[in-house]
């Protein structure tokens, strides 16, 4: 049987091996996706030990991500963007890198309706989801793209990779009088309850809030748009089924209906 795995550490706590089980279901596919606690020095032994043993492919969690970019004999022109893969597929002795959680969130979007050509986009965050996620933002032609960061060098950094591309970067206090069309939200601030400086205003003049973290409650970024009655408020679930999707594609060459496992998924974290 074709053996899949996603590597993390922690690990206990996801959610892929649930997901793509759903979907080799769907696709009657015989495939075993396990998930794999790997100690911090470990990455690439563990990697090699899968592939020694009839591994086809892995998702790659944190803090692995740039590990796995750095172990790929070939990457996709979104994983060299990004400096991170989430996916490996290995073939004919190579390790093949690409990051799909772009597409994840793009699709999610899409899903939603919102309509990201000529948007103006404001993106938070400026860690590893953010820069993975931009290419392919910038892939369905927005009018613009501001990153915003706690550190602005670090929004600058990634600025700096698109100089063909409305790509901007400022600080959060630099989007108190700025308005936008749609807001994402890819800090880990949610995970802890933190809330975000950024104006009522600002938040009132976007279509759509879309936060990367999901959870039983929502995010106080999700929490404030709701009050401020933004029309689309979204958080992250759809991404992390959505990016699981082109996982799936890229080692079987199959589209999975996203639906269903979102469906269960949801319910779960609603019990
Ligand atoms: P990183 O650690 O690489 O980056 C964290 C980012 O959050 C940085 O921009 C950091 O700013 C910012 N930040 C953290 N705390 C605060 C705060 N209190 N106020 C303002 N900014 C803050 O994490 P990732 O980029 O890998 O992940 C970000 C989030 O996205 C995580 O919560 C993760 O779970 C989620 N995610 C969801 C996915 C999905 O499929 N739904 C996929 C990938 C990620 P600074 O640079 O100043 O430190």
């Amino acid at each position: 049987m074709k053996q899949f795995r996603v590597f993390g550490n922690p690990i206990a706590q996801s959610k892929s091996p649930f997901i793509h089980q759903q979907f080799a279901v769907q696709s009657a596919l015989m495939m075993n996706y396990e998930s794999e606690l790997v100690e911090l020095e470990q990455f690439d032994i563990a990697v090699k030990k899968l592939i020694a043993n009839e591994g086809k492919g892995a998702n790659v969690t944190a803090p692995f991500k740039e590990q796995a970019f750095a172990l790929c004999d070939e990457l996709s022109e979104r994983a060299k963007l990004a400096g991170a893969v989430n996916t490996l597929i290995f073939s004919n002795g190579l390790i093949y890198g690409d990051t799909t959680d772009g597409l994840g969130l793009v699709n999610d979007l899409l899903r939603h309706h919102v309509q990201l050509k000529a948007s103006k986009i404001l993106l938070l965050g400026a860690g590893g989801a953010a820069k993975g996620v931009v290419q392919s933002l910038l892939e369905q032609f927005p009018q613009s793209l501001t990153i915003a960061n706690r550190t602005l060098s670090k929004a600058e950094t990634i600025a700096e990779q698109y100089p063909n591309a409305d790509v901007s970067a400022i600080t959060f206090e630099d989007t108190e009088h700025l308005v936008f069309d749609i807001i994402i939200n890819a800090t880990s601030a949610g995970l802890s309850g933190a809330s975000l400086s950024i104006s009522d205003r600002t938040i009132k003049s976007a279509h759509t809030c879309y936060d990367m973290v999901y959870g039983k409650e929502p995010t106080a970024f999700l929490k404030q748009a709701k009050l401020l009655c933004v029309d689309n408020i979204i958080d992250g679930l759809g991404m992390l089924v959505g990016q699981a999707a082109e996982s799936f594609y890229l080692w079987n060459n199959i589209r999975p209906d996203v639906e269903p496992v979102l469906m269960s998924l949801r319910a779960e974290l609603n019990q």
